[in-house]
């Protein structure tokens, strides 16, 4: 099967074949090659794969195709549910793209925007939904949306969507969905948490890993500072003097470390933005939107809010703090080598911040290079901001769940 190489050989119809030659995609990534097939063929899947290994079109074509050759109604057929409105948004841009030539109608669904829009837009009906949970039961609650007609669920970033607590409202969604249907689940991790939601949800899936835990993407240089907290924005200044710092994702902490650090930084002169959950949405668009035009050449963001950013040039990764999770550091320095392309990473890591340095050199099972400063001895780490995972219900799944035909249907 991973001899497979081009987008007929994995069953892809022409109409999503000139889309995809039209956007430069010659050759499958791994994910799309393993899942491509499975997916055509009705199978429920988990996909333990980061953002940039190509994983929305793996689940956006297959869907897109069978879609198209269904019967057409008016409510929605698919449903993909996302953590952040960004990474929701984004999700809706390639269903849109990749369904041009189909004809299906896609609308997202978020919270922290007025919901008449998006209930429009439904009311003229609609094939694929793609939402962040709250406003979806919202809308449903309201009788907006009948998630009777669901084929397709795809949870992305599952375990994102546990960190931020949506695990009871993804469980709420999921007892409206018909029995019969095709899931997917996506993760970068996976958590116990994580695993039993899968377990009751899919039927049957197969697993595909594409990233495997132990490795950080090899093209990206990454290197560390040891510098105790006053430091640190001397040190970004420092580096921002270099030219080939030309756009750049530093990360913080807090939501109020990002403002901090925006405000000197512009106080500084260098152009910037802070993103992050306390903004409203369309502040949120704006500023992504100036940093991808290259008018700002640092976005400071809280993890949350960076989820599904989607920037292509990305040069530096600034970890202005280390994250307390050390997935969470494959993730961020991941926004700089966007399929395929290399880039750099530099953590910035101060006393309290030696133990998480440490789990993320053990999870990438080689240690950064020290670029800068020695090893500070060891004071007590930080809180956490998010204050921990939610438990989250205990459901055992004691029934199984009843497949139909799917896998007919999709021949
Ligand atoms: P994702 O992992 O879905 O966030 O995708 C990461 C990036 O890779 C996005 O910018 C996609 O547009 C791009 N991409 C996805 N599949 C391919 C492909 N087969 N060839 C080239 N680029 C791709």
């Amino acid at each position: 099967m991973t001899n497979l190489s081009t987008f007929t050989d994995l069953g892809v119809d022409e109409p999503i074949r000139r889309v995809l030659a039209a956007r430069g995609y010659d050759t499958p990534t791994p994910i799309q090659v393993r899942a491509i097939p499975l997916l055509l063929d009705g199978e429920d899947v988990i996909g333990i794969a980061q953002t940039g290994t190509g994983k929305t079109a793996a689940f956006a074509l297959p869907i897109v195709q069978q879609l198209s050759l269904g019967q057409r109604r008016r409510e929605a057929r698919a449903l993909i549910l996302a953590p952040t409105r960004e990474l929701a948004a984004q999700i809706a841009d390639s269903f849109a793209a990749y369904g041009k030539n189909s004809g299906l109608r896609v609308s997202v669904i978020f919270g922290g925007v007025p919901q008449r829009r998006q209930t429009d837009r439904l009311r003229r009906g609609v094939d694929i939904v793609v939402a962040t949970p709250g406003r979806l039961l919202d809308l449903v609650a309201q009788g907006h949306l009948d998630l009777g007609f669901v084929e397709h669920l795809v949870l992305d970033e599952a375990d994102r969507m546990l960190d931020m607590g949506f695990i009871p409202d993804v469980r709420k969604i999921i007892r409206a969905l018909p029995r019969d249907r095709q899931s997917l689940l996506f993760s970068a991790t996976m958590p116990p948490e994580v695993t039993r939601l899968a377990r009751e949800i899919l039927h049957e899936p197969t697993r595909i890993d594409i990233a495997p835990k132990a490795v950080t993407v090899a093209a990206i240089r990454q290197t560390v500072h040891f510098v105790e907290g006053p430091g640190k924005f001397g040190l970004l200044c420092d580096l921002m003097a270099d030219e080939s710092f030309s756009r750049v994702i530093a990360f913080t902490r807090t939501k109020r470390r990002a403002d901090r650090v925006a405000k000197q930084l512009a106080k500084a002169g260098i152009a910037c933005e802070a993103i992050h959950g306390d903004k409203a949405q369309n502040a949120r668009q704006r500023a992504l939107e100036s940093f991808r035009q290259g008018r700002v050449r640092v976005l400071v963001a809280t993890d949350i809010a960076a989820r599904g950013i989607d920037v292509t040039g990305v040069s530096h990764v600034v970890n202005f703090d280390l994250p307390n999770e050390a997935e969470v550091y494959v993730h961020r320095i991941g926004r700089t080598a966007r399929a395929g392309a290399g880039g750099a990473a530099i953590s910035f890591c101060d006393s309290s911040e030696r133990d998480y340095l440490r789990a993320i050199n053990a999870l990438i099972r080689k240690p950064i290079a020290v670029e800068g400063g020695t090893m500070p001895p060891r004071v007590a780490a930080p809180e956490s901001p998010r204050g921990g995972k939610p438990a989250g219900p205990r459901r055992r799944n004691n029934r199984p769940r009843r497949r139909g035909d799917h896998a007919n249907r999709a021949a």
